[in-house]
Protein backbone atom coordinates (compact mmCIF):
# COMPACT_ATOMS: atom_id res chain seq x y z
CA UNK A 1 0.00 0.00 0.00
CA UNK A 2 1.16 3.39 -0.64
CA UNK A 3 -0.09 6.79 -1.09
CA UNK A 4 1.84 9.05 -3.78
CA UNK A 5 -0.10 12.18 -2.28
CA UNK A 6 1.62 11.54 0.91
CA UNK A 7 4.46 9.51 0.04
CA UNK A 8 3.57 7.12 3.41
CA UNK A 9 2.88 3.82 3.00
CA UNK A 10 -0.07 3.35 5.69
CA UNK A 11 -2.59 4.02 3.21
CA UNK A 12 -3.43 4.15 0.00
CA UNK A 13 -4.49 7.04 -2.68
CA UNK A 14 -8.32 5.64 -2.59
CA UNK A 15 -8.14 6.38 1.37
CA UNK A 16 -6.56 9.44 1.86
CA UNK A 17 -8.44 12.22 3.14
CA UNK A 18 -6.21 15.41 1.94
CA UNK A 19 -6.06 13.73 -2.10
CA UNK A 20 -10.17 12.74 -1.49
CA UNK A 21 -10.63 16.31 -0.84
CA UNK A 22 -9.31 17.75 -4.11
CA UNK A 23 -11.53 18.16 -7.49
CA UNK A 24 -11.47 15.33 -9.66
CA UNK A 25 -9.78 17.32 -12.47
CA UNK A 26 -6.59 17.89 -10.10
CA UNK A 27 -6.86 13.89 -8.73
CA UNK A 28 -6.59 12.73 -12.44
CA UNK A 29 -4.21 15.74 -13.62
CA UNK A 30 -2.28 14.52 -10.53
CA UNK A 31 -2.40 10.39 -11.78
CA UNK A 32 -1.65 11.56 -15.17
CA UNK A 33 1.42 13.34 -14.78
CA UNK A 34 3.33 11.00 -11.85
CA UNK A 35 2.30 8.27 -14.49
CA UNK A 36 0.22 6.47 -11.53
CA UNK A 37 -1.75 2.93 -12.54
CA UNK A 38 -5.40 4.81 -13.10
CA UNK A 39 -6.92 1.25 -11.66
CA UNK A 40 -4.77 -0.10 -8.94
CA UNK A 41 -2.69 3.25 -7.78
CA UNK A 42 -0.25 1.13 -6.56
CA UNK A 43 2.31 2.08 -8.97
CA UNK A 44 4.13 3.96 -11.92
CA UNK A 45 5.59 0.85 -13.40
CA UNK A 46 2.26 0.06 -15.94
CA UNK A 47 -0.50 1.76 -16.95
CA UNK A 48 -4.13 0.52 -16.30
CA UNK A 49 -4.60 -1.09 -19.49
CA UNK A 50 -1.60 -3.75 -18.68
CA UNK A 51 -2.53 -3.55 -15.02
CA UNK A 52 -3.43 -7.16 -13.68
CA UNK A 53 -5.34 -6.37 -10.83
CA UNK A 54 -9.20 -6.38 -10.73
CA UNK A 55 -11.56 -3.33 -11.21
CA UNK A 56 -11.82 -1.43 -7.94
CA UNK A 57 -15.07 -0.79 -6.76
CA UNK A 58 -15.61 2.79 -5.53
CA UNK A 59 -16.73 3.60 -2.22
CA UNK A 60 -18.85 6.60 -2.86
CA UNK A 61 -20.85 5.69 -6.22
CA UNK A 62 -19.82 1.68 -5.88
CA UNK A 63 -19.36 1.78 -9.50
CA UNK A 64 -16.12 0.37 -11.56
CA UNK A 65 -13.15 2.77 -11.26
CA UNK A 66 -10.76 3.50 -8.09
CA UNK A 67 -12.62 6.08 -5.03
CA UNK A 68 -9.60 8.48 -5.74
CA UNK A 69 -11.14 8.63 -9.38
CA UNK A 70 -14.40 9.39 -8.78
CA UNK A 71 -16.37 11.86 -10.71
CA UNK A 72 -19.22 13.56 -8.94
CA UNK A 73 -20.29 14.95 -11.93
CA UNK A 74 -20.48 12.19 -14.15
CA UNK A 75 -21.51 9.89 -10.75
CA UNK A 76 -23.52 11.11 -8.69
CA UNK A 77 -24.27 9.48 -5.51
CA UNK A 78 -27.86 9.99 -5.94
CA UNK A 79 -29.95 9.42 -8.31
CA UNK A 80 -31.11 12.40 -10.33
CA UNK A 81 -35.06 13.14 -10.40
CA UNK A 82 -36.57 11.44 -13.17
CA UNK A 83 -38.13 14.51 -15.46
CA UNK A 84 -42.02 15.26 -15.47
CA UNK A 85 -42.50 14.75 -19.12
CA UNK A 86 -44.12 12.11 -21.36
CA UNK A 87 -41.68 9.94 -22.46
CA UNK A 88 -41.75 7.22 -25.47
CA UNK A 89 -38.78 4.57 -24.80
CA UNK A 90 -38.61 1.78 -27.97
CA UNK A 91 -37.73 -1.45 -27.19
CA UNK A 92 -34.06 -1.28 -28.84
CA UNK A 93 -32.99 2.10 -27.35
CA UNK A 94 -31.99 2.87 -24.21
CA UNK A 95 -31.87 6.36 -24.37
CA UNK A 96 -34.70 8.74 -23.01
CA UNK A 97 -36.47 10.71 -25.66
CA UNK A 98 -39.57 12.64 -25.85
CA UNK A 99 -42.64 12.67 -27.71
CA UNK A 100 -44.65 15.13 -29.78
CA UNK A 101 -48.05 13.72 -30.30
CA UNK A 102 -49.11 15.46 -33.55
CA UNK A 103 -52.13 15.09 -35.90
CA UNK A 104 -50.43 13.86 -39.56
CA UNK A 105 -51.34 12.70 -43.12
CA UNK A 106 -49.60 9.22 -43.45
CA UNK A 107 -48.87 7.84 -47.35
CA UNK A 108 -46.26 5.32 -48.14
CA UNK A 109 -44.73 5.12 -51.43
CA UNK A 110 -46.13 1.57 -52.18
CA UNK A 111 -49.63 2.94 -51.75
CA UNK A 112 -49.51 6.62 -53.20
CA UNK A 113 -53.10 6.92 -53.56
CA UNK A 114 -54.40 6.03 -50.16
CA UNK A 115 -53.83 8.94 -47.46
CA UNK A 116 -54.47 8.17 -43.50
CA UNK A 117 -54.88 10.89 -41.02
CA UNK A 118 -53.70 10.10 -37.63
CA UNK A 119 -52.09 10.93 -34.60
CA UNK A 120 -48.21 10.48 -34.37
CA UNK A 121 -45.37 10.27 -31.82
CA UNK A 122 -42.58 11.79 -33.30
CA UNK A 123 -39.24 10.63 -31.68
CA UNK A 124 -36.80 13.61 -31.38
CA UNK A 125 -33.64 11.37 -31.47
CA UNK A 126 -34.31 9.26 -34.53
CA UNK A 127 -36.68 9.40 -37.48
CA UNK A 128 -38.74 7.00 -36.40
CA UNK A 129 -42.45 7.42 -36.41
CA UNK A 130 -44.42 5.42 -33.77
CA UNK A 131 -48.00 4.80 -34.50
CA UNK A 132 -50.59 2.37 -34.32
CA UNK A 133 -51.29 -0.70 -36.24
CA UNK A 134 -54.88 0.36 -37.23
CA UNK A 135 -53.40 2.93 -39.41
CA UNK A 136 -51.13 0.15 -41.43
CA UNK A 137 -54.19 -2.05 -42.26
CA UNK A 138 -55.91 1.19 -43.37
CA UNK A 139 -53.04 2.01 -45.38
CA UNK A 140 -52.27 -1.89 -46.66
CA UNK A 141 -48.66 -1.88 -45.67
CA UNK A 142 -46.67 -4.26 -43.65
CA UNK A 143 -44.36 -2.51 -40.55
CA UNK A 144 -42.73 -4.32 -37.93
CA UNK A 145 -43.26 -4.82 -33.94
CA UNK A 146 -42.11 -2.83 -31.48
CA UNK A 147 -43.44 -2.26 -28.13
CA UNK A 148 -43.06 1.24 -26.58
CA UNK A 149 -43.56 2.35 -22.72
CA UNK A 150 -45.44 5.35 -22.54
CA UNK A 151 -45.81 7.52 -19.13
CA UNK A 152 -48.66 10.21 -19.01
CA UNK A 153 -50.15 11.88 -16.10
CA UNK A 154 -53.23 9.48 -16.41
CA UNK A 155 -51.02 5.76 -16.07
CA UNK A 156 -47.37 5.19 -15.68
CA UNK A 157 -45.06 2.72 -17.82
CA UNK A 158 -47.55 1.14 -19.60
CA UNK A 159 -46.99 -0.70 -22.87
CA UNK A 160 -48.39 0.26 -26.17
CA UNK A 161 -47.80 -2.28 -29.06
CA UNK A 162 -46.74 0.05 -31.67
CA UNK A 163 -46.01 -0.66 -35.49
CA UNK A 164 -42.59 0.92 -36.68
CA UNK A 165 -41.92 1.36 -40.64
CA UNK A 166 -39.79 3.12 -42.67
CA UNK A 167 -40.43 5.39 -45.89
CA UNK A 168 -43.30 6.44 -44.63
CA UNK A 169 -44.36 10.29 -45.85
CA UNK A 170 -45.23 11.58 -43.50
CA UNK A 171 -46.95 15.44 -43.84
CA UNK A 172 -48.20 17.19 -40.86
CA UNK A 173 -51.49 19.53 -40.80
CA UNK A 174 -49.37 22.57 -38.48
CA UNK A 175 -47.29 22.84 -42.15
CA UNK A 176 -44.45 20.55 -40.92
CA UNK A 177 -43.22 18.01 -43.62
CA UNK A 178 -40.69 14.92 -43.08
ZN1 LIG B 1 -2.29 10.16 1.57
ZN1 LIG C 1 -2.23 -1.07 -11.79
ZN1 LIG D 1 -17.38 6.72 -8.00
Amino acid sequence: MFCFHCQKEDHSLNDCKDFLAFDFDHRKTFLRENRICFNCLETTNHIAKKCDQKKPECATCAQRHATALHDPQRHPSEPKADTKCTRVRGSHQTTKSYAKIVLVWLRHPFVPDREVLTYAQLDDQSTAVLVKESVFERLGIEASPTNIKVSTVLSKDQLIASYRVRDLEVSGSLGMTS
